[in-house]
């Protein structure tokens, strides 16, 4: 194959086809991991796809359209405060005048970040057009529980679920805990609360059960036992697989947030952070993937995938499905993640039959 590194660290390789300058079908995860992770978890999906074209080559096949095998950059890691950066730039869903404005903590720049690595080519460079690819395919461990516990071995993705971000400062009054009297008190901390009960409520009452809403961060300042609290900041994140339902979800959360702000006298600000779309699967994708099944008497699920993934991204830009296997109790991001060498086998087989499909 031949390896190119794109300016943002994506690598391609890339089986030419007996029509080269056809649009290519790609197939490609990452291999980068949160801290304390599996080894599971993006890597099952690039050496799955390395090891589906080698058996491809060795039965003797041979692609009109290309193959490409694609390991996306900083998918996981949120050093710039973003995840799946190298999709986001492939897919043009990040323009190139947001990267170079991209700084760390400490405040070093993507750009001298990226040049300190040995990428040297400007950045313009990254994103792909339109009709590079016919079709993008993921393999992926499930990261849920559902392909386990209802014992099939493969899902087939039909649609993937999208965050929607923000962070929400509560400015109330800080005091002394004994001297300001319960009629006098705008705690920023019991504003806060009910905010994030109106957040779960908002996903509870969508209607869908593909609506959730997670508050993970809680900063209560100044944080002592003697002190009400003065300020509080949240994180709030919501997935759906309709982004109309997602965006009622998203606006019924600021509504609370301006009626707790009247009720209890406090300020409430809240910051999008990012809203991307979810994404449908492309029909002739998830038919190649499924009559691979068929053909081999393995039992599928058609699901949906609530974490997500650079096939989103790639959804802007290309048809895109993605293939599940079950992982062990449906953990991941944790280091006993596991998926075992059947499962892995299984989803390479099916995902090299879909390749030589949808490249034949
Ligand atoms: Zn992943």
């Amino acid at each position: 194959m031949n390896v190119r590194q794109d300016a943002i660290g994506n690598i391609f390789a890339r089986w030419r086809g007996t029509e080269p300058s056809a649009p290519a079908v790609g197939t490609g995860s990452h291999i980068d991991a949160i801290p304390n992770a599996g080894k599971y978890d993006g890597v099952v999906g690039v050496l799955g796809g390395l090891e589906a074209i080698r058996s491809l080559q060795r039965s003797g096949f041979r692609p009109e359209h290309s193959i490409e095998l694609l390991v996306f950059t900083s998918e996981e890691p949120t050093r710039f405060g973003i995840g799946c950066l190298g999709s986001r730039m492939l897919s043009g869903t990040m323009s190139v005048d947001v990267a170079r404005r991209l700084t760390d903590k400490k405040d070093v720049p993507l750009e001298e970040v990226r040049r300190d690595a040995g990428l040297s080519g400007s950045l313009e460079e990254v994103k792909l057009t339109n009709g590079y690819y016919k079709a993008f395919v993921e393999l992926h461990i499930e990261q849920g529980p559902l392909l386990e516990r209802q014992k099939i071995p493969l899902g087939v993705v039909t649609r993937i679920a999208a965050p929607a971000s923000l962070r929400v400062s509560v400015e109330g009054a800080g005091g002394h805990a004994g001297g300001v009297l319960m009629p006098d008190r705008r705690d920023a901390l019991c504003a806060a609360s009910e905010l994030i009960l109106a957040v779960e409520n908002a996903a509870r009452t969508s209607g869908a059960a593909d609506t959730v809403a997670t508050v993970g961060i809680c900063e209560v300042f100044p944080g002592a036992v003697n002190s009400i609290p003065s300020r509080v900041h949240l994180s709030v994140d919501v997935r759906d697989t309709n982004l109309e339902r997602r965006d009622g979800v998203m606006r019924a959360i600021e509504a609370a947030g301006q009626t707790i702000a009247e009720k209890r006298q406090v300020s409430i600000r809240e910051e999008l952070l990012n809203a991307d779309a979810p994404a449908e699967c492309a029909a002739a994708i998830i038919e190649a993937l499924s009559e691979s099944c068929v053909r081999h008497q393995l039992a599928y699920t058609p699901m949906v995938s609530r974490a997500y993934h650079d096939s989103l991204f790639m959804s802007r830009i290309a048809p895109v499905a993605m293939l599940f296997i079950p992982c062990r109790n449906g953990y991941s991001h944790r280091p006993d993640e596991y998926a075992s060498p059947e499962d892995i086998a299984r989803g390479t087989l099916v995902l090299a039959e879909t390749l030589a499909a949808l490249a034949a």
